[in-house]
C-alpha cells in the first residue's frame, strides 16, 4: 500500500480544506435532532452542494466530481478537521444511494439522486421494528399487493427511526410474501413520510431531542415505481445497505482524527486529572491513527477490486468503542464543567452532547454483540452462534 498523495490528490485536498474554511459556519448548528437544527442542517447540505462538494465521489451528472475514494477520504479528513456540520443527508447519500446505485432503475436514479445532495430530500431509515433490530428478518411489517392500482399497501410498524420526524421519505423492508421463509418474501420500498396513512411519533432521546420516531402504517399506498430491486428480494438489497453502513460509509476515520485532535488540545489547555489521563488521551490519538491505517487498506483492497466484507464488522466495533473512549476522556478531564450544555459551557457543550451520542454507537448500525458473532464465525472460523462445536 502507498501512502504518498499524487499532486492532484495533494490539490484536492488543499482545494477542500480552503472552501471549508471559508465556508464552515463559524458558531456551531444546533442539534440537527432538534426542529431547528434539522432545518440548519439541511440548509448547510444546500451550501456544501453549491460549492460542489457535498457527495465528491458520486459521478458529475448527480452533483459530484467523479473522485476516486481516496480523494473520498481526504475529504472527510479535511471535513472533520475543520470542525463542519454533521451530515443531516446521511442516511440518502451513505445508505440508501449506494443500493439506489446498484438495484435503482435508471427512472429512480433521476428521481432522486440529485434532491439527495443538495439536502432537499432528507431520507430516514425505517428498518427497526418493535420485535426486529438485531434480528431484522424477524419483521412483521406487511406489504399487500393492490394489483388495481399497480402497487403495494404497507401496514406495520418501524420503530427507531433517526430523524424521521422531520425527514421527506423513508426506505425499508415488509414482508410481502407471508408464506416464503424469513429471509425470503421480504421488499424494499420507498416511501413519502407524508404519506396518507403514515404517523410519525417521536421519541424523546436521552439528551431530550426528539427527533427519533416510531412510523405507522396503515393502508399506505406505494407504487411500482417505488419498490427498489425486485420484489422479494429485498434482503438482498438491504443487506447492501448494511455492509456499506458498517463497512466504510457510515463513520469515515476524519470523525475519529478530529475527536482526538481537539482531546489532545483540551490536554494541553487542562493536563492531567487523575492518573490515567495522560494515557487515555494518547490511546484515543493511537486508536484514531490506527482507524485511519486500516480505512486506507481497505479503501486499497476496495481500489484493486474487492469488497469489504465481515471485516467491516472489526471496523464498527473499533470506531464505536474508539468514539466512546475519547468522550469519556474528555469529560472526565472537565469535570463538573463537562455536564453543562449551551453558550457558556467548553466548546457549547459539545463534550456531553458527543458523549451522550457515543453511547449509542455500540447499538445502531447493528449492535456490537452481533458484530462479534460475525467476526467469531466468519472471520475467526467459530462455530455458529447457539450451536456446539
Ligand atoms: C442512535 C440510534 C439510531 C438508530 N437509528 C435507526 C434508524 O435510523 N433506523 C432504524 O431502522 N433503526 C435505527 N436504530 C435501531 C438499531 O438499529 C437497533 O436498536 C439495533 O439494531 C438493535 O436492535 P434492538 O434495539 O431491537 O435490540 P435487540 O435486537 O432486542 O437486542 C437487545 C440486546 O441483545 C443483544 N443480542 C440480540 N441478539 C443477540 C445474539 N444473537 N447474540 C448476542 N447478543 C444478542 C443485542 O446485541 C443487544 O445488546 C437506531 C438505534 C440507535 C441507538
Amino acid at each position: 500500500m502507498n501512502l504518498d498523495l499524487t499532486p492532484e490528490q495533494d490539490a484536492f485536498r488543499l482545494e477542500a480544506r480552503t472552501w471549508l474554511a471559508e465556508n464552515v459556519p463559524v458558531s456551531p448548528l444546533p442539534s440537527m435532532d432538534s426542529e431547528a437544527g434539522f432545518r440548519a442542517h439541511r440548509e448547510w447540505e444546500a451550501t456544501l452542494h453549491a460549492g460542489g462538494w457535498s457527495v465528491v465521489s458520486w459521478p458529475a451528472e448527480y452533483g459530484g466530481r467523479d473522485a476516486g475514494l481516496i480523494e473520498w477520504v481526504l475529504f472527510e479528513e479535511e471535513y472533520y478537521l475543520s470542525g463542519a456540520p454533521t451530515r443531516v443527508s446521511q442516511n440518502g447519500i451513505s445508505l440508501l444511494a449506494p443500493i439506489l446505485f446498484e438495484y435503482g432503475t435508471p427512472e429512480q436514479h433521476a428521481r432522486y439522486l440529485p434532491h439527495m445532495t443538495d439536502g432537499s430530500l432528507i431520507w430516514a431509515q425505517a428498518w427497526s421494528e418493535p420485535g426486529a433490530g438485531s434480528d431484522l428478518a424477524s419483521i412483521r411489517s406487511t406489504a399487500t399487493r393492490d394489483n388495481a392500482r399497480g402497487g403495494w399497501l404497507l401496514n406495520g410498524q418501524k420503530t427507531w427511526s433517526s430523524r424521521a420526524v422531520w425527514a421527506d421519505r423513508g426506505f425499508g423492508l415488509f414482508r410481502s410474501d407471508p408464506s416464503a421463509s424469513r429471509h425470503a418474501g421480504l421488499t424494499y420500498f420507498l416511501f413519502p413520510l407524508d404519506a396518507e396513512g403514515i404517523t410519525v411519533r417521536p421519541i424523546t432521546q436521552i439528551d431530550g431531542d426528539t427527533g427519533f420516531a416510531e412510523i405507522y402504517f396503515d393502508d399506505v399506498f406505494v407504487p411500482d415505481s417505488d419498490v427498489l430491486g425486485a420484489p422479494g428480494d429485498g434482503w438482498r438489497v438491504a443487506m447492501s445497505t448494511a455492509g456499506n453502513e458498517r463497512g466504510l460509509s457510515l463513520r469515515a476515520p476524519g470523525r475519529f482524527l478530529a475527536a482526538s485532535a481537539r482531546l489532545t488540545e483540551l490536554f494541553r489547555e487542562r493536563g492531567t486529572v487523575g492518573t490515567r489521563t495522560a494515557d487515555d488521551v494518547v490511546d484515543a490519538w493511537i486508536g484514531a491513527q490506527a482507524y485511519r491505517l486500516f480505512t486506507w487498506g481497505t479503501v486499497s483492497r476496495m481500489l484493486d477490486g474487492e469488497s469489504v466484507g465481515a471485516e467491516g464488522s472489526m471496523n464498527k466495533v473499533f470506531w464505536s468503542e474508539l468514539d466512546r473512549d475519547i468522550q469519556a476522556t474528555g469529560l472526565r478531564m472537565l469535570g463538573a464543567e463537562g455536564e453543562l450544555r449551551g453558550s457558556g459551557a467548553v466548546d457549547g457543550g459539545r463534550w456531553v452532547d458527543d458523549y451522550l451520542f457515543s453511547l449509542a454507537g455500540p447499538i445502531y448500525a447493528g449492535t456490537n454483540e452481533i458484530q462479534r458473532n460475525i467476526i467469531a464465525e466468519r472471520i475467526l472460523g467459530l462455530p455458529r452462534d447457539g450451536k456446539k462445536a
